[in-house]
């Protein structure tokens, strides 16, 4: 009897992925996530992972995953981020069909529904300034106290909001609060903020509004207009989730949405070692010119990552990978480099380079190949574990470039590079013994010497008649091509820079 083995790959815990299959078990229910981005600056690795979550899950289950820019704060949003946004998605492999959405197309509904609070006693115009506001919030010891203008009547504080509407009052004169309960040991339920004056040109709707909703007020009217079932976000959310539920059900009695409303989940933020992942510190470091811009090979935004040489499979895998949980969890560097290694290793075809050239003479070349001007042909896989994808061909010469580091004058111990008497093999080629070095005026090592050890040659009988224990990559001195090689360290050299 043969055992069966499970074919699928195990995948990382994710506890978002059993909360959906419990929603599943509700006969037609079809799922539906948004991945919400702010159009302030351009994606980083850290929206990778929630990208990764929102459109993966959804594809996992059959559903839909909206694009939608949350762009209710009029001040610090523009067109290039919106567009970098797309670009970026899409580069990833995800896409959102019919289904991109903005935020701000929702101003009327968002205005109707402070309208409908307004009329039922839970919201009212609150004239404190903002200072005043703040100080009487309390803390977590102390329960805050109630605004003056807590108890004004709905018809009072309609005509107050209307006027708020209409560029009656300056900017900061007064702002919408919702009436929750000023005891709360939930401080996010103590009358938030919902709607504030601020005379703005906002990048979608222009100058037609100087009244903008709060984030924590939009964001469930957002989910609950596009009947998102699962609103997935950042653990730092968790707080707000008691006021998302009372907003959704206050408008739900109030006839504006249905049953069943969107529910909200947190997940842990990831962070990468060396690089910082908020928006507005990468903005910082691109304003002050610190970065040559948003796509500084450095930066570790989506834009960065791909100039850099990653590929969209790699920030998958890693995102993929990393799962989800309910703690912020910081990754280190190598995970991704690791995950990029993992894709290009079983695709991308082999060739040898050396980045910090050594010449290399063999001094007895004409000795054991008939003449100076003989090239020795040489046989290499195009790809090592790939044997279909054919060999490639390449030519020994009597002079090489070997890698400044794979020689040493006196060996540290365990080398098993070039050092004066030791053999090594040119890969694919044949075995050296080295005889010596020169030096420059400076002292430092100018070229290297040494045999050719004959009838050597790898893949023919006698190459492994001599055994050696290193073997260095090389390139014939001449047939190389120059090439510019960019090494790129970290952003910064502190793990965890914030
Ligand atoms: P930033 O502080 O960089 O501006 P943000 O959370 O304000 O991040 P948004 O544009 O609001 O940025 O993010 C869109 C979505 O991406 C949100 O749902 C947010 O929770 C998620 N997200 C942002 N940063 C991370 C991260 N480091 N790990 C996982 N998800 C993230
Ligand atoms: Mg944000």
């Amino acid at each position: 009897m043969s055992a069966a083995f499970p074919k699928e790959p195990v995948k990382a815990s994710n506890f978002l992925r059993n909360i959906i299959e419990r929603d599943l078990q509700t006969p037609n229910t079809q799922i539906r996530t948004r991945f919400p981005p702010e159009p302030n600056g351009y994606l980083h690795i850290g929206h990778a992972k929630s990208i990764c979550l929102n459109f993966g899950l959804a594809a996992e289950y059959g559903g839909h995953c909206h694009l939608r820019f949350d762009d209710t704060n009029p001040e610090k949003e523009e067109q290039e981020y919106v567009d970098a946004i797309v670009e970026m998605v899409h580069w990833l492999g995800f896409d959102w069909g019919a289904h991109l959405y903005y935020a701000s197309d929702y101003f009327d509904v968002m205005y109707r529904a402070a309208e409908a609070l307004i009329e039922r006693g839970l919201a009212y115009v609150d004239e404190q300034s903002a200072e005043q506001i703040r100080a009487t919030r309390g803390d977590f010891a102390t329960p805050g106290t109630a605004s003056p203008f807590r108890d004004r009547a709905p018809a009072e504080n309609l005509a107050r909001f209307r006027e708020m509407r209409d560029a009656r009052h300056p900017d900061g004169a007064m702002v919408l609060r919702a009436r929750i309960d000023m005891a709360s040991p939930n401080i996010n339920l103590r009358d938030p903020t919902l709607y504030r004056i601020r005379r703005a040109h906002h990048h979608n709707t222009g100058d037609r509004w100087c009244i903008y909703p709060m984030y924590t007020y939009a964001h469930p009217i957002e989910d609950a207009i596009e009947r998102i079932t699962h609103s997935f976000c950042t653990l730092e959310f968790e707080d707000q989730r008691p006021f998302y539920d009372w907003l959704l059900e206050k408008l739900a009695q109030a006839g504006l949405f249905e049953h069943p409303l969107p529910r909200q989940y947190e997940f842990g933020r990831l962070n990468l070692t060396h690089v910082m992942t908020s928006k507005r510190k990468l903005k910082a470091l691109v304003e002050q010119s610190l970065v040559s811009g948003w796509d500084d090979p450095r930066m570790p935004t989506l834009a960065g990552l791909r100039r850099r040489g990653y590929t969209p499979q790699s920030i998958r895998k890693m995102a993929d990978d990393s799962g989800a949980s309910k703690t912020n969890i910081w990754l280190d560097h190598h995970v991704l480099d690791f995950a990029l290694r993992e894709h290009l290793d079983g695709d991308v075809v082999r060739a040898m380079a050396v980045l910090e050239p050594l010449p290399l003479v063999l001094d007895n070349w004409a000795e054991v190949f008939g003449g100076q001007a003989h090239r020795e042909p040489c046989r290499a896989p195009v790809h090592p574990q790939r044997p279909e994808l054919g060999t490639r061909g390449c030519e020994l010469g009597p002079r090489v470039w070997i890698e400044r580091e794979d020689f040493a004058e006196v060996p540290p111990e365990g080398l098993f590079r070039l050092f004066p008497g030791n053999k090594v093999r040119l890969k694919y080629g044949v075995v050296v013994e080295c005889t010596g070095c020169e030096k420059n005026a400076r002292g430092e090592v100018a070229a290297v010497h040494a045999r050719v050890v004959p009838d050597t040659k790898s893949g023919t009988a006698g190459a492994d008649a001599v055994k050696v224990k290193g073997t260095i990559t090389w390139v014939a001195a001449h047939d190389a091509v120059a090439a510019e090689v960019r090494l790129f360290e970290h952003l910064f050299s502190a793990e965890q820079p914030d």
